[in-house]
């Protein structure tokens, strides 16, 4: 076909891309276009088709070898496989079963997993569960206790779920493979296809007579309660792992894991970025403008901080080593960064306002007076407007 693209430009790679380009460009097209995101839709479907072609030449070494060499000519006429496929492209000869265990497995959410069911040992599945702490405790560390649901193998039937005396038969489906084979007519032509056996769900035995202690599935459950040692500078959303609290491993295999996600209670005065802590304190006038000892909350405590004169508002100090500790060493901490908001008084008596009109006027920033209402001066209220703008370029 005259008017096929490159193969390279088709999944937007260089020449010389190597193997782990070309999936990557192939999955990010394939994700784009793949006809289950994109029901109907006959572009998307052709350009579905145009970028798994090139994936599935390219990412062959001999038949890119042959398409560097001869380009889509080597496709062709040559082989005697012209009919198959599309654009004289045989899609049959292709594992397409590998191709898309490989990239869709993990793309779709699939079961890449679940397409390697085996008999051998497998480690349990993971379990999730959540503890709930304060911003202290996540500072220093703390210890939890948590209750969750666990699953032990069943003492009756020692984890097979048949019924004493008798044992699990071999699948007569899958013949204890645990998986089968299925060959599908699809748009590439017949593609191959390993599922999970729907009979034994993988385990490769079916269980004729079921252990009435568990039902058959092998498992008792029961409330456990767990110590959790909350490591001290662990942040919001991380999880704890404690080994071996999961599922139950199958056939021997080890349990899952058990992960405890830290939910980290937001607290009233402090925020955390990291390793560091923010917060604000208040300053009064007199304290901003003439400096002196002031009282911090930290982590630790109250501590002493020496103010200096004529501190402004939104200054930013830092206390060193009053952070949060490093996860990986506790006596290594962030910083504490106080920024002062210098607070303007409201309500003030009589006495106070006087005091404040005294000290304005000692700055030098009114005009002396003893009328306090001099805003309200008829001489003031005559200026012109360019007066006031000279007065104001004065200053
Ligand atoms: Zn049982
Ligand atoms: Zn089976």
């Amino acid at each position: 076909m005259a008017d096929k693209r490159d193969y390279y430009e088709v999944l937007g790679v260089d020449k010389s891309a190597d193997d782990a380009t070309l999936k990557k460009a192939y999955r990010k097209l394939a994700k784009k276009y793949h006809p289950d995101v994109n029901p109907g839709d006959k572009e998307a479907e052709a350009k579905f088709k145009e970028a798994t072609e090139a994936y599935t030449i390219l990412s062959d070494p001999e038949k890119r070898k042959q398409y560097d060499q001869f380009g889509h000519a080597a496709f062709e006429n040559g082989g005697g496989g012209a009919g198959g496929g599309f654009g004289g492209f045989d899609f049959n000869g292709a594992d397409m079963g590998d191709i898309f265990g490989d990239i869709f497995g993990d793309l779709f959410g699939g079961g890449s997993r679940s397409r390697r069911a085996n008999n051998g040992p497998m480690k349990g599945a993971n379990l999730r569960a959540r503890v709930n702490i304060t911003f202290e405790e996540a500072v220093f560390g703390c210890e939890k206790e948590l209750e969750i649901v666990l699953k032990d193998e069943c003492t009756t039937c020692h984890g097979t779920g048949a019924k004493p005396g008798t044992s699990p038969v071999t699948c007569p489906k899958c013949h204890g493979e645990g998986q089968v084979v299925y060959t599908q007519q699809s748009m590439f032509g017949m593609v191959r296809n390993v599922q999970t056996c729907p009979d034994c769900h993988g385990s490769g035995k079916i269980i004729k007579d079921k252990c009435t202690s568990c039902r058959g599935t092998g498992y008792t459950s029961s409330r456990k309660k767990i110590q959790v040692s909350v490591p001290a500078g662990i942040d919001n959303g991380q999880s704890i792992r404690i080994r071996e609290k999961g599922e139950p491993g199958t056939n021997g295999g080890p349990r899952g894991d058990l992960l405890v996600e830290v939910n980290v209670a937001r607290h009233p005065i402090f925020q955390r970025q990291d390793m560091n802590i923010f917060s604000t304190a208040p300053l009064t006038y007199a304290q901003a403008a003439l400096g002196g000892t002031v009282r911090i909350n930290t982590v630790d405590g109250e501590v002493e901080y020496e103010v200096k004169p004529g501190t402004q508002t939104d200054t930013r100090i830092r206390l060193k080593g009053k952070g949060v500790p490093s996860l990986r060493n506790k006596n290594i901490r962030g910083d504490h960064y106080v920024t002062f908001v210098v607070q303007v008084p409201t309500n003030l008596n009589e006495e106070a306002k006087e005091a404040l009109r005294k000290f304005d006027e000692a700055c030098g920033n009114r005009p002396k007076s003893k009328d306090s209402d001099d805003f309200e001066k008829p001489e003031k209220k005559k200026k012109s407007f360019m007066d006031k703008l000279k007065e104001t370029f004065e200053d």
